[in-house]
């Protein structure tokens, strides 16, 4: 045997040494990740806290749709399991579809708003006898609690009704999503660069929405928004049409018939022949007053996470049938 047959042996000896440990590791590593319960690494703290750290990395990778997390068919890998989301049907058709989500005012815009105490009572404006605000010796005005309590400016905080709009206005472009819809938003935030077109006076105008909505080619258009008002019994979800326009009579309806079959909240239909986004928009368009921020009880549901999802899933539900009825002609 020559020093170069030597050296070919030696050589052969180690690479086949080395394709053994290979393989030999690929199992220990493939078993490993099959088998979660598998004790056998349960000694080598390292390697379990490697399994671990991968696993969640791993699923969205994953080949098997049933694995993904947005399986909505897998109770054990959808995120919105258990909630309202879950029953909305998925169809790839729906892409062809634009619906528009408006979130009302924003930016400098603040909308309507309420005062609350951090024990949730409402702050008002002290009057007087002839319903003018009453000021402090500072010329400061005066404000007090429902139970007459009076309070400085520090003891509460405003809600926003640009806020609560949000708020929905995210979850209901996540709902009509999870059907399948494209959707498009003319307020994706209130920072200024979100604004899709240029603020005036820091300000994207309910008047100025519908030109834009029209020009994206949206098919549908839904715009949230909160009431207030100065009875505070007054409660209740409101949905305007306007008498000029059949096709918001229609979408109205339908989301009415969707939020009565799903939810026990007093929903009504309301005329408005005023509003901008019915007038002007060139679709099947509603403008929803989700509730009164001056109502307690549809206070405490329009910043009920668990309300507004229910609430959001009753409007897509309405849009998905009226959209399709109307395909179906
Ligand atoms: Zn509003």
């Amino acid at each position: 045997m020559n020093a170069r047959t030597q050296l070919i042996k030696f050589t052969a000896v180690w690479l086949a040494i080395f394709i053994i440990c290979s393989i030999l590791s690929a199992f220990a590593y493939s078993s490993d990740s099959d088998d979660p319960s598998k004790p056998s690494d349960s000694d080598d703290p390292k390697v379990v806290d490697k399994t671990k750290e991968d696993a969640p990395d791993k699923r969205p990778d994953s080949t098997d749709s049933a694995d993904t997390p947005d399986d909505p068919d897998d109770p054990a890998t959808d995120p919105d399991s258990g909630t309202p989301y879950a029953e909305l049907t998925y169809s790839a058709e729906n892409a062809q579809y634009l619906i528009f989500v408006d979130a009302g005012h924003g930016w400098f815009d603040n909308g309507s708003s309420v005062r609350l105490t951090a024990d949730g009572e409402y702050v008002y404006e002290k009057k007087d006898e002839n319903n003018r605000t009453v000021r402090d010796e500072n010329g400061d005005i005066v404000y007090v609690t429902e139970s007459g309590k009076t309070v400085t400016e520090d003891e509460f905080e405003y809600v926003y009704e640009k806020d609560i709009n949000l708020q929905l206005a995210k979850k209901l472009k996540k709902a009509l999503e999870k059907m399948g819809y494209t959707v498009g938003e003319t307020r994706p935030g209130d920072a200024n660069e979100d604004c899709p077109v240029n603020l005036v006076n820091g300000i994207f105008y309910a008047k100025d929405r519908p030109a834009y909505v029209n020009e994206q080619g949206a098919d549908y258009f839904v715009s949230i928004h909160c009431n207030t008002y100065t009875d505070s019994a007054v409660y209740g979800t409101r949905l305007f049409y306007s008498t000029t326009r059949d096709a918001t009579l229609r979408l109205a309806t339908a989301i009415l018939q969707s939020m009565q079959t799903t939810m026990s909240d007093k929903v009504t239909l309301s005329i408005d022949n005023q509003l901008y986004i019915l007038l002007y928009s060139s679709m099947p368009t509603v403008l929803i007053e989700s509730g009164f921020l001056t109502n307690a009880d549809d206070l405490a549901k329009l910043t009920d996470p668990d309300w507004q999802d229910q609430f959001v899933c009753a409007i897509a539900k309405g849009v998905d049938a009226d959209l399709h009825a109307q395909a179906a002609q």
